[in-house]
């Protein structure tokens, strides 16, 4: 081998394997692999990737990792082109089975159920079975590991790029454009063996990569490869010599379905199977989410929103809604709502920044600061809009967030939004995140938590997060949506809530649950909300609140200053609740206005929540993706406005319809 610093240039390059395993009663089970070719200064980020990538797979902490490093000439190098990629969806199973044999018959091969057939032999072979196509003969030399195809990679065209997720589309491109290559090779199929895929492609030269979008039934973990060989047997050598070690290096390989290459050539196959339309997706995903109990529907209200409301003219207790004080009929509120229509009008007319800012919305962001505490606030027209604006505008690159894996939906938005790196830490796990602060070690941090987690009902460890924030130097964000106006002696929230002395940097809510209207804002320093201000693309490109809107808010804002006797009704209404719940063995305890009664299967929360609906009750049925699966629960929502009767009635039926 010719040594890199001789002047015939020989440039060298690197193989990298790892393969991860853990061993179980025995027997050694597969956790990961990967392989790449790369430069010599690409190995240490690489190495790094794969360690981190064995380490962390869901199918558990490997107790093996064999990691190997050879140098690789570029003159062994061979470079191919990547298959071009076309995807066909399909309805299920059969559909996509069928249009396999249809792309068989393109390349000639007549017998494709024979074919297909063989894959009852592949499920358990780590490698792929290599198959005579005219005499279904096996001709890989160990039938229970099968054949592996290995040292190939895609040509990366920016150094130093690591992919810390594992494309499986991109290695399945990789791998297929190899196949096709070796001697003898006229196609490969490919069905996912994971039971959580269902996809699996055809390729062959003349008609790409295929990708079918349904192989096999969801679950399932059948599967595996077939290469497909045709030819004189003499060459069986030479093909399984290509395969496990010609080094092989792909051009313009795409990174995901949906940036296929467009360039590439596809060549458009006619088959009288139902490809199906470009909409079909809609009603697959539809009949999915029933099959699972997850689809939703809507309820159409005929009244206000208060403690009872008119569903199809009949009469139901309400469980179910955020206006925690039950503010959103009260008389005051209403009139101030309309004395802002009368003088302003309906509609704002632009966005803060243009024409869209009136009296009122100073006026409003005046109180609201007042209200916290804090030098100044600043309106946005949802809370989720509060949250993904707020969130994006201060995640910038270079910043670490670390949130609460049962944060809000608008949270998990806005980190998705942002530059930075998200960390996801247990659920108000103090421990865990300051494991994963002193491990990241940010120079620009913030921790960002629901203030009572919208789900359960429980309450984050603030004084605990602001001691992590001082230690640390990080920013901290609240999210008091459902603790303004609830928790706290008099409804101030989670800082009155734990009297602390001073408040979190950032401090977040809506005025479309306690305050009886809709809007989101942001409490903070005068630096914080002139950032946002011109930072916060949901402030900026949206036009401003209505007038009646704002009004309204500042309206019931001053109903909760002038009337705390209404949050301390709110407080003995969730007491009593609770306590009736207990008596009748059902354990609940809250602190906030939110009484999750933990049921487990979607199904039967749903059929739970329906029987009360039946009863007059209307309570909601928490499901996923809301809630992990099999932590499907009812949430009661209590308000200021319910009656002890109304309680009583709640906490009896729901006791008779839980226990069978
Ligand atoms: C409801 C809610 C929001 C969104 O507020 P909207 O004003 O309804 O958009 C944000 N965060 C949490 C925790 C919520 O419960």
């Amino acid at each position: 081998m010719k040594n890199k610093y001789e002047g015939d240039v020989t440039i060298m390059m690197y193989s990298l394997k790892m393969r991860a395993s853990q061993s179980k009663s025995g027997s050694s089970q597969h956790i990961s692999g990967a392989e790449r070719i790369i430069n010599e200064n690409e190995i240490n980020l690489n190495v790094e990737a794969f360690i981190s990538r064995a380490m962390n797979h869901s199918k558990g902490q490997p107790d093996f990792i064999n990691l190997k490093i050879e140098a690789v000439t570029q003159d062994e190098i061979q470079y191919v082109d990547a298959l071009p990629v076309k995807t066909v969806e399909v309805l299920n199973a059969e559909t996509g089975q069928e249009i396999i044999l249809k792309y068989l018959e393109q390349i000639g091969i007549t017998n494709g159920s024979a074919i297909m057939k063989m894959f009852s032999q592949t499920y358990n072979m780590r490698g792929a079975m290599l198959l005579d196509v005219d005499t279904l003969e096996r001709l890989e030399p160990n039938h229970e590991r099968g054949l592996r195809a290995t040292y190939m990679d895609a040509v990366h065209n920016s150094a130093n790029k690591v992919e810390d997720t594992k494309n499986h589309f991109a290695e399945a491109i990789v791998l297929a454009s190899k196949v096709i290559n070796a001697p003898n090779i006229i196609g490969e199929i490919c069905v996912s063996d994971d039971p959580n895929y269902v996809t699996g492609y055809v390729a062959a030269l003349s008609i790409g990569y295929v990708r079918i979008t349904k192989l096999k039934d969801m679950g399932s973990p059948d599967g595996g490869r077939i290469f497909l060989y045709r030819g004189d047997h003499d060459k069986v050598k030479d093909c399984i010599n290509y395969l496990e070690h010609q080094k092989v290096l792909v051009r313009n390989v795409p990174n995901n379905p949906a940036t296929q290459n467009k360039n590439a050539a596809t060549k458009n196959i006619v088959t009288n199977c139902s490809i199906v339309d470009k909409n079909n997706f809609l009603m697959e995903t539809i009949n999915n989410l029933k099959q699972n109990n997850l689809y939703r529907t809507m309820n159409v209200i005929e009244s206000a929103q208060d403690s009872h409301v008119a569903i199809d003219g009949h009469d139901f207790i309400m469980m179910a809604s955020n206006n925690y004080l039950g503010l959103t009929a009260d008389s005051r509120i209403k009139v101030a709502a309309m004395d802002a229509i009368e003088r302003y009008g309906t509609g704002s007319g632009g966005s803060r920044l243009t024409t869209g800012n009136f009296t009122l919305h100073k006026e409003l962001e005046d109180d609201l600061s007042k209200f916290k505490h804090t030098e100044r606030a600043i309106l946005f027209n949802t809370g989720y809009m509060a949250n993904v604006g707020t969130i994006s505008a201060l995640g910038r690159s270079g910043t670490v967030i670390f949130s609460d894996e049962l944060n809000h939906a608008s949270i998990i938005d806005g980190c998705r939004l942002s530059r930075a790196q998200v960390v996801i830490y247990r659920h108000n796990d103090m421990k865990d995140l300051e494991n994963n602060i002193k491990k990241i070690a940010p120079s620009n941090g913030l921790i960002v938590t629901d203030a009572v987690f919208s789900m359960d009902g429980d309450i984050a460890n603030l004084p605990a997060i602001m001691e992590l924030t001082k230690k640390y130097n990080l920013l901290v964000m609240v999210d008091e949506a459902h603790s303004t106006g609830v928790i706290g002696g008099t409804g101030h929230g989670i800082v009155e809530h734990f009297g602390l002395k001073s408040n979190p940097d950032v401090l977040m809510g809506t005025l479309s649950k306690s305050l009886a209207s809709e809007g989101g804002y942001v409490c903070g320093s005068q630096t914080l909300i002139d950032y946002l201000c011109n930072k916060a693309r949901s402030f900026i490109f949206s036009t401003s609140l209505a007038p009646a809107t704002i009004a309204a808010a500042k309206a019931a804002l001053n109903v909760l200053n002038t009337e705390p006797e209404r949050v301390k009704r709110l407080h003995y209404n969730i007491e009593y609740f609770c306590k009736h719940l207990n008596h009748y063995g059902i354990n609940t305890n809250t602190e906030s206005a939110i009484v999750p009664i933990i049921i487990g299967e979607e199904e039967r929360a749903l059929k739970i929540a329906s029987e009360l609906y039946n009863k007059g009750i209307y309570i909601s049925a928490i499901r996923y993706p809301t809630v992990a699966k099999g932590q499907a629960r009812l949430r009661a929502a209590i308000m200021a406005t319910h009656t002890e009767d109304d309680l009583n009635t709640v906490a009896e039926k729901i006791n008779r319809t839980i226990k069978p």
